[in-house]
């Protein structure tokens, strides 16, 4: 049984296929002519003596993300990939205002992925995506960006169920307070705009309150809820469903054996399986799948996993039945 169906947790820009970037990178003279793939390559993955931070690392996909082509194209592409490589459903986060570099502002930048989501979709009908726009840490205030943010919550309220599902909040988690953007997410609340949060993913476990009392559903991550009982009660009092990305959090501390993502299931929590940077973390959503299997997880529990992914989706009762029609159903009579 292939039960990674969903992702609901995954980063347009750090998931891009490093071909497509490097070829596209040379053809906008963003690397010198003579640049091999090979050189291109490890800039991606720095090494720690480098001193590069973790969050630079997104400059050299982001570099080839600003004019509506390539948005259009990096868009089509990831899209095409997730649908071969088996994937029902998908949420992308996306953040507008990380591409505006060049002159294209946050609308013209959100259609551009939009388009070619929606392209891909045509050509690969047997996947759904939905975008959720990202309001982005910047700075060490949520003030340094807030311009930026407000104009990204308008635009989803502009184009919520129009290929965008929902917001969510992403970037360096200890910037500042999390509180400081309780009055964005009071916004999107007022607005009926569905959201999840980075919260307790890089050490904090504190976050993962603070977001739940910005009424989070689902949390980015959420892992380091497991530093004190509170965390995962409140979790479990609001029925919050973690979206936990297990390769993308060895970063900060973890191991695969020594990840909470058991302890935090065998607590009653809704966990979900996800890859966040695919292009980073060098993952998959079936690779996901394959390291929890050797981790000791059975196939019963991870196509539980995945049907809480359904259970948390930014979806319609009616769309997630759909999706659960075709879950349940062996991969063999999958279309
Ligand atoms: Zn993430």
């Amino acid at each position: 049984m292939n039960c990674a169906l969903i992702d609901l947790h995954l980063h347009i820009d750090g998931s891009l296929n490093i071909r497509w970037m490097y070829e596209r990178a040379l053809l906008r003279g963003i690397i010198p002519e003579d640049t091999s793939f090979s050189d291109y390559y490890d800039r991606l993955f720095p090494a720690k003596e480098s001193g590069i931070a973790i969050f630079d690392k997104f400059d050299v996909p982001l570099a080839v993300m600003q004019c509506q082509e390539d948005i259009h194209d990096a868009c089509y592409t990831l899209v095409k990939e997730l649908a071969e490589e088996g994937l029902l459903y998908a949420e992308l986060r996306f953040g507008p205002q990380l591409h505006t570099r060049n002159g294209l502002t946050q609308e013209e930048a959100l259609i551009a992925a939009l388009e070619g989501i929606h392209d891909a979709m045509c050509n690969y009908p047997s996947i759904r995506v939905n975008l959720l726009n990202a309001f982005m840490h910047a700075g060490d205030s949520a003030k340094a960006n807030e311009k930026e943010n407000l104009e990204t919550l308008y635009l989803t309220e502009k184009y919520l169920g129009q290929g965008v599902a929902g917001l969510d909040l992403a970037g360096y988690e200890n910037n500042c307070d999390l509180n400081e953007y309780a009055s964005l997410f009071q916004l999107a609340r007022e607005k009926d705009i569905p959201f999840t949060i980075h919260a307790g993913e890089m050490g904090n476990g504190e976050n993962v309150l603070k977001a739940i009392d910005m009424g989070a559903k689902r949390l980015g991550h959420g892992i380091f809820a497991i530093q004190d009982p509170s965390y995962i009660k409140a979790i479990l009092d609001n029925d919050v469903t973690l979206e936990i990305c297990v390769t993308s959090n060895r970063s900060f501390g973890f191991t695969y054996a020594t990840h909470p993502i058991r302890q935090l299931m065998d607590k009653g929590i809704k966990v979900t399986v996800n890859t966040d940077d695919g292009m980073f973390d060098l993952n998959n959503l079936a690779y996901e799948h394959f390291v929890l299997k050797k981790i000791g997880f059975s196939e019963e529990e991870l196509l539980q996993c995945t049907m809480n992914a359904v259970d948390a989706a930014f979806l319609s009762e009616k769309e997630k039945n759909e999706l659960r029609q075709k879950i349940i159903k062996p991969v063999s009579m999958l279309q």
